[in-house]
């Protein structure tokens, strides 16, 4: 996601360079481009008239500090607007007298099935989430969502054979909740290919008979502005309170993502990155700025870490890596990637890992990994701890001991040396504060 307006930002800095002062010129050739880019990626044209006005305004009086570079500076600037840009962070409401009624809707085929079970898997971990089955037109409806339900292993409630009161199906829900103690309802209700009077009647009069916390919308950010207008449109007749955004992991240029909430003011609480139920992430908009602005992901990767229940210590910030980093700790770097499961996703969570060439998410599949542990678990105590030794001979002797090549193992030293060199400009002299402008500019 966000593949080509990450890629179109990293050329315009690397254009900017280190360049020790802008003129306006270089600052409007930014601007301009900077401008295309969002266009590109399917941003609302208003939304980027905006943004682009206040990132000017904002670069051209912005002062100069000796340790930041200009082009430093600018993009630590994108970096917050774009975060103002998707709003603060907007947690799910879980009401303090259960059960909490989450009302789900949106077109047909936007992902709200998926998402329905998504979230109640999201939840499982401190509630005990019951999905309903509230989309009576296709009998298909009901048995998708069960079938998802049951491979989530989450409680699932649907209409009796042959009931179409969707009325009854959702009393007849309140009623079984309140017997099996779910504390949290998720109501999947139906879609339509187009919003239509008698749909917006029917999620009108389930809100009455069982009155929702969260009303989300689901809608599907590969069709860009158009998630934008169905979501103005659902919202001035339903008031939602929450967006759901899926289809993030399919090429979506992000344009949705970047203006849905400045358009119409409702924040995007969760995002979908796959077809799996675990594939929901909370959508936070200042580490998906991050991410659009390849600075990695530490958030997410701890979270996820986290999720895989492994300790959290084991995955730590490019600064506090960079002072202990030898070959056992890229080893257990290994190891808990190895433990995250799909390794491109992880791999572009890491600050400065689509930077390092030799190092590229998909070149990182499991055999790799296990050729570069299988190198490390090769060596010494010793080598481990201070790599710097390991030449010549020993290099022969770690190739043999793992079953590699000699050349495998100066990759792997390469490869080692890199990532070294890259935390290490993350607290260098000066590092610590660039790191700081770029992540908490102006604090
Ligand atoms: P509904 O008609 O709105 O209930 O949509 P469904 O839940 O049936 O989803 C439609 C299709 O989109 C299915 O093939 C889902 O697997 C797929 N889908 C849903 N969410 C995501 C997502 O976040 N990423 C991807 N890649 N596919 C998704």
């Amino acid at each position: 996601m966000f593949d080509a307006l990450k890629e179109k930002l990293s050329s315009l800095f690397s254009k900017l360079g280190s360049k020790g002062k802008l003129s306006p010129e270089d600052i409007d050739t930014a601007m301009r481009e900077l401008r295309r880019s969002l266009l590109e990626a399917d941003v609302d044209f208003r939304v980027a008239k905006d943004f682009i006005a206040r990132i000017r305004e904002r670069a051209s009086s912005a002062e100069v500090l000796r340790s930041i570079t200009p082009n430093e500076r600018i993009s630590a600037i994108v970096y917050e607007e774009l975060a103002a840009l998707m709003g603060k962070a907007a947690p799910l409401i879980i009401s303090p007298k259960p059960p909490t009624v989450i009302l789900m809707a949106g077109l047909q085929g936007s992902g709200k099935t998926t998402s329905t079970v998504k979230l109640a898997r999201h939840l499982k971990g401190s509630h005990n989430p019951l999905v309903v089955a509230c989309d009576l037109r296709r009998p298909a409806a009901v048995e998708q969502l069960k079938v998802l339900a049951d491979g989530a292993k989450v409680s699932f409630f649907g209409p009796e054979k042959g009931n179409t009161d969707v009325l009854a199906v959702v009393r007849g829900a309140a009623k079984y909740a309140e017997g099996h103690l779910n504390d949290v309802i998720i109501l999947d209700t139906a879609g339509r290919l187009h919003i239509d009077d008698e749909l917006m009647g029917e999620l009108k009069s389930i809100a009455e008979v069982l009155p929702p916390h969260e009303k989300l919308l689901v809608v599907d950010a590969m069709t860009g502005q158009e998630a934008v207008n169905s979501a103005k449109a659902f919202h001035e007749l339903l008031g939602l309170t929450g967006l759901i955004l899926t289809k993030l992991d399919g090429d979506a240029r992000g344009g949705s993502a970047l203006s849905i909430r400045a358009v119409t003011g409702i924040p995007v609480k969760f995002a979908g990155v796959g077809e799996n139920t675990d594939a929901l992430e909370v959508f936070n908009p200042e580490r998906m700025s991050g991410r659009i602005m390849g600075m990695g992901d530490i958030q997410g990767l701890v979270e996820k870490v986290k999720a895989a229940g492994i300790n959290e210590t084991e995955i730590k910030s490019p600064g506090k890596i960079a002072k202990t980093f030898d070959l056992d700790m890229l080893l257990k770097q290994f190891e808990a990637l190895e433990k995250m499961g799909p390794l491109e996703k992880v791999m572009g969570m890491i600050p400065g890992m689509d930077k390092i060439k030799d190092f590229r998410a998909e070149d990182a599949d499991a055999g790799a990994l296990k050729r570069s542990k299988a190198i490390i678990q090769s060596m010494t105590r010793e080598e481990r701890h201070n790599p710097r030794i390991i030449k010549g001979s020993r290099r022969r002797r770690i190739a043999e001991g793992s079953g590699t090549s000699v050349q495998n193992v100066n990759q792997l030293l390469a490869q080692y040396e890199q990532m070294k060199k890259m935390f290490k400009s993350f607290t260098g002299s000066g590092g610590g504060r660039r790191l700081k402008s770029l992540f908490g500019f102006g604090k």
